[in-house]
């Protein structure tokens, strides 16, 4: 009975190829603010700042940011104070040890690798020490040139209920995603689908009656 619902309700919105690119319009239309939340003014500051946001809020990195980033302006300011003095720095992003231990390691590979600059490449970010896939791909769309699409916990629900992926897994969803967004809304499409599930598609309680995807979605309770 669930299933032939689901089965209807796809039917009644039509495959994903067609109803991508009216999702990123009106999604676009809906929220023209949507962007990065996390506050940085270089691209070493952005590589740190996405970093620090693991497992906590975008508002309190900005927090921290605010005054580490005054601190700590070149790769080897993180290394010239001693571990436990960055640790204090970032303590309230949580995992602080582990975080300093990746901010060190990641200074330290910049310096010797990359001349001290932030790389571009995918390739090259996942190469960093505590960089995976998910921060390389936020710091390479950042930079212009998003050669992946960001799954977070917003992007999967998202992605699930409008029917673009029928996988769990993030690097599954992912390659569903890479398949019909268009290359050039790679780096706006998850800030598209996060914003909107801040503010419409609540995890608990979607407000399907104020969503502009209604008749494209196959979860709409409207
Ligand atoms: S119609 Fe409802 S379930 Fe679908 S995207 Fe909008 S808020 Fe979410």
């Amino acid at each position: 009975m669930a299933r032939s619902y689901v089965a209807e309700a796809r039917r009644r919105v039509g495959p994903k190829r067609l109803r991508i690119r009216p999702i990123i319009g009106r999604l676009k239309g809906a929220h023209p603010d949507a962007q990065i939340a996390l506050r940085s003014r270089s691209e070493l500051e952005l590589l740190v700042a996405v970093m620090l946001s693991a497992q906590t809020t975008d508002v309190n990195v900005n927090k921290v940011t605010e005054r580490l980033f005054v601190k700590y302006r070149r790769p080897e300011d993180y290394l010239a104070v001693p571990v436990e003095e960055l640790e204090r720095d970032i303590y309230q992003t949580g995992f602080f040890r582990q975080k300093a231990k990746a901010i060190r390691g990641t200074m330290r590979m910049l310096l010797e690798e990359f001349d001290g600059r932030v790389p571009r490449r995918l390739e090259e970010l996942v190469r960093l020490p505590g960089v995976a896939r998910k921060t390389a791909n936020v710091v390479a769309a950042e930079l212009g040139d998003p050669q992946g699409i960001v799954v977070d916990t917003h992007v999967r629900r998202l992605s699930q209920r409008l029917g673009l992926t029928r996988e769990d897994d993030p690097v599954k969803i992912e390659r569903d995603l890479q398949r019909i967004v268009p290359r050039d809304d790679w780096g706006i499409f998850p800030h598209l689908l996060i914003w909107h599930g801040r503010r419409v598609c609540i995890a608990r309680r979607p407000l399907c009656e104020e969503c502009v995807l209604t008749e494209l979605c196959p979860s709409s309770r409207v």
